[in-house]
């Protein structure tokens, strides 16, 4: 069985890899000259928190984003154990009650327990919550390692291609076009997600920190070399123009709300994209045809696709065995 996987983000990485470990021949196609170019993937912040995410999200998405807990490092060795720290401001400590009624996996913290672990904000916050099992990774350095182990593993990448998919020789078509597919899944629809990449040495944090707050919710991600992901916006929209400065100002307000040193910090990227979801939120592995249609990732890209790929590589081996079965059932005969 000969695949193509038509798309290189996050979806279409590890889904390319899950086939290529199970024996299965892949070849990507990727319409952008390099990879992250045009794919939402690049704009991620790298969260691998299913516990917070259940605040707004089904149970699903902490089921399914378990596996990624457990995928992610096996495949991307930059990938953080530190967990996630859940703070709000004094004035909000009701959103804080909110999200800790809504969530669970997470341990209280008073004011020295958010000190313990990011000895930077101590005497910022008087609680907190922590939890403990979640993960982070750098997006774009994960991709980057999945594009190599891709090509280790004899994976031949087709860069600057606009697959289409009734032209592909394969036996097989793994759609993981993000928004793009909307073409061909019309309940896919945009949401706009706007986020800053900071740069200073003013302040180390550990771990993703969470600031709740009634109007603007805001997440920091740690990168290397004294970088922060800010994010992000969440607009129904599928306009992927460049940030608003209404909301540059909102993400800016809250770091610096979170820690001044923010307030010094170099803006390094601004950065606006679209994330695709279906109605209900949730992912969706639609088939049609020989195609299947991995799509619907929403805010959890990073945390859901090691799931899903689980579950395409299943079915298409699951589907290439039955052939052989019958024939065995025949020749028996
Ligand atoms: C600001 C922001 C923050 C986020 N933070 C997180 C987070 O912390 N954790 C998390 O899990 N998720 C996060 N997400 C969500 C995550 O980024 C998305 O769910 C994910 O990127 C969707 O991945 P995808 O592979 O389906 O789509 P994309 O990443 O958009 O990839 C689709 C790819 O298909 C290519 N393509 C399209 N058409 C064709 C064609 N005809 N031929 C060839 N190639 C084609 C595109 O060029 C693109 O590279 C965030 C999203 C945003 C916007």
């Amino acid at each position: 069985m000969r695949v193509a996987v038509i798309g290189a983000g996050v979806a279409g990485l590890v889904t390319a890899l899950e086939l290529a470990k199970r024996g299965i021949a892949v070849d990507v196609f990727e319409r952008s000259a390099a990879l992250g170019e045009q794919a939402c993937s690049w704009a991620a912040g790298g969260m691998l928190a299913p516990w917070c995410e259940r605040e707004s999200a089904e149970e699903a998405v902490v089921t399914l984003g378990r596996q990624a807990l457990d995928w992610w490092p096996r495949h991307y060795a930059g990938t953080l154990a530190q967990g996630t720290l859940v703070l709000a401001p004094a004035r909000d400590a009701g959103e804080l009650t909110r999200f800790a009624a809504r969530t669970s996996g997470f341990a209280r913290l008073d004011a020295e327990g958010v000190a313990a672990l990011e000895p930077d904000l101590a005497g910022r916050f008087r609680q907190g919550l922590f939890f403990a099992q979640e993960a982070h990774l750098d997006p774009r350095r994960a991709m980057a390692a999945l594009v190599e182990a891709l090509q280790a593993a004899g994976v031949p990448f087709h860069y600057g291609v606009e697959a289409d998919e009734t032209e592909l020789d394969a036996d097989r078509i793994i759609d993981c076009r993000g928004l793009t597919a909307r073409d061909r899944l019309g309940a896919l629809r945009g949401v706009r997600g706007e986020m800053l990449v900071l740069r200073t040495d003013e302040i180390r944090l550990s771990r993703p920190v969470r600031l709740l707050h009634p109007r603007i919710p805001l997440y920091v991600v740690p990168r290397s070399d004294g970088h922060f992901m800010i994010g992000a916006t969440m607009i129904e929209s599928d306009d992927r123009r460049r940030v608003s400065a209404r909301s540059a100002i909102e993400l800016l307000s809250a770091a610096y709300a979170l820690h001044p040193a923010f307030g010094e910090a170099e803006i390094v990227e601004l950065r606006a994209d679209v994330r695709p979801a279906f109605p209900d939120n949730l992912p969706g592995i639609v088939e049609d045809g020989r195609t299947l249609r991995v799509n619907g990732l929403f805010r959890h890209g990073f945390l859901l696709s090691p799931a899903l790929a689980g579950q395409v590589a299943d079915r298409l081996l699951a589907s290439r065995e039955l052939p052989d079965a019958h024939h065995r059932q025949r020749r028996h005969a």
